[in-house]
């Protein structure tokens, strides 16, 4: 059976062109980086139709359209394919790259396409050009090739490896048939297996760019549905769940710290300041401790102006040096606003796993306890749970407050 190549040319071109208005009509659903890239992808597949199109009808117009313009319409399409998917991992675009490679391959095979006319020429620079975009794209999807990695982006790399098989194939066909380098729609087994990948392959990336897409908007849905939106640190529901697993994964004592947080006197903020002031502080204080506190410590706000902090691996010593520290940074902040806002303070209450917790609401009981003393005896300030110690300041149990800075 002998295949038209130039007739599966245009059947992929009409694949891509049917693929690219149901993305670009999708992407008015989607927000965020997942929906430049579908929009890019949209774009890339016309593109792509254009650019077979014009390239099919290669003998039927002139050279500068089948060629030049051919290729620099795809050279387009595969920068901005390696645009949209680099934006969709997540790592930098490389914009003066993509554009540097894209412009010196096309320019090389306008020279070999019209000046001084040679195949051969030809593919060799588009097959340049087309293995850097590849290898922009498979390097950062290597990751995906570990355990547990994901399975969108190995469908991906497949479909990347696949097309960098095709010119493999092409490439080798053309250093052992020298004599029979007639073009690219000149029948050889190579042209042919690489001309039906081509066809497929804007449908085929397309499922491994939308299941990726999913992965990563399934993602950000995740993110948000665990995410406070005033604070940005977890919300009730992901507290529960990573308090309940950093708590099974708990057997010695010692080795894992609660720190109950409240801001001190906060509703005197809303009340002279107003509500919206009151939310910025709380955003500012927040992050103040979020970056103090990196994982593995998890920090979620357990309602109103309370926040629960878990320190897995730290002993009751440690927990309380890190507590002094993010009330000595709280007490530090600079006013949130141009108003008279004073400057607030916390008090923290803290617990430290023993064997006899049952479960982690013991130990979250006991650290709220010892939040309780803290105000009593005056806030701002650092009490560890009754009972606690620390193996580094055995003398130091709670309640009086082991650390007792300057009352308000
Ligand atoms: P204490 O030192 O005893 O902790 O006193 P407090 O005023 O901080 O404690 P109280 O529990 O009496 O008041 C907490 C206030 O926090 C009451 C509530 O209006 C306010 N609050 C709770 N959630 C939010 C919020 O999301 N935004 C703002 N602006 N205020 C909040
Ligand atoms: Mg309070
Ligand atoms: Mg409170």
């Amino acid at each position: 059976m002998r295949i038209d190549l130039a007739t599966i040319a245009l059947f992929g071109a009409l694949q891509a062109l049917l693929l690219a208005p149901l993305l670009l009509v999708a992407t008015r659903a989607y927000a965020g980086v997942a929906r430049t890239s579908l929009r890019i992808w949209g774009t890339v597949l016309l593109l792509q139709a254009i650019g077979w199109v014009l390239m099919g009808l290669r003998g039927q117009v002139s050279d500068w359209v089948s060629i030049v313009l051919a290729n620099g319409v795809l050279m387009v399409s595969y920068a901005e394919t390696t645009r949209a998917l680099r934006l969709l991992l997540g790592v930098p675009q490389r914009r003066a790259l993509l554009v540097m490679i894209g412009a010196t391959g096309w320019l090389g095979i306008a020279w070999f396409g019209v000046a001084v006319p040679d195949y051969r020429m030809r593919v060799y620079i588009a097959s340049l050009a087309l293995g850097a975009y590849l290898l922009l794209l498979v390097w950062p999807l290597r990751h995906a090739l570990r355990r547990g990695g994901s399975i969108a982006q190995r469908v991906m790399l497949l479909v990347l490896l696949g097309a960098l098989a095709g010119w493999a194939a092409r490439l080798g066909d053309l250093a052992l048939h020298p004599a029979g380098a007639a073009g690219l729609l000149a029948y050889s087994p190579a042209n042919a297996v690489q001309m039906i990948y081509s066809a497929v392959e804007p449908v085929l990336a397309s499922i491994g760019f939308l299941l990726m897409y999913n992965e990563t908007v399934q993602a950000e849905l995740h993110r948000l549905a665990r995410t406070d939106p005033l604070t940005g640190t977890l919300n009730r529901l992901a507290l529960d769940e990573e308090s309940a697993r950093l708590f099974s994964a708990t057997s010695r004592p010692n080795t894992l710290a609660a720190l109950i947080i409240d801001v001190d006197h906060f509703k005197r903020i809303n009340d002279e300041f107003g509500h919206a002031t009151g939310d910025r502080v709380l955003a500012a204080l927040a992050a103040a401790i979020r970056w103090r506190l990196q994982p593995p410590a998890v920090l979620g706000r357990m309602g109103g102006e309370e926040f629960l902090a878990l320190l897995p691996g730290t002993g009751l010593a440690e927990a309380m040096a890190l507590a002094e520290r993010l009330r000595v940074a709280v007490a530090a902040m600079p006013p949130v606003s141009d108003a008279d806002v004073p400057g607030v303070t916390i008090s923290v209450g803290i617990a430290a796993y023993r064997p006899e917790d049952t479960e982690v609401q013991t130990l979250v009981r006991r650290a709220d306890r010892a939040l309780y003393d803290a105000k009593r005896a005056g806030r701002n300030r650092v009490v560890a749970a009754m009972g606690d110690t620390s193996p580094v300041q055995p003398g130091a149990a709670a309640p009086s407050p082991q650390q007792t800075p300057p009352a308000e």
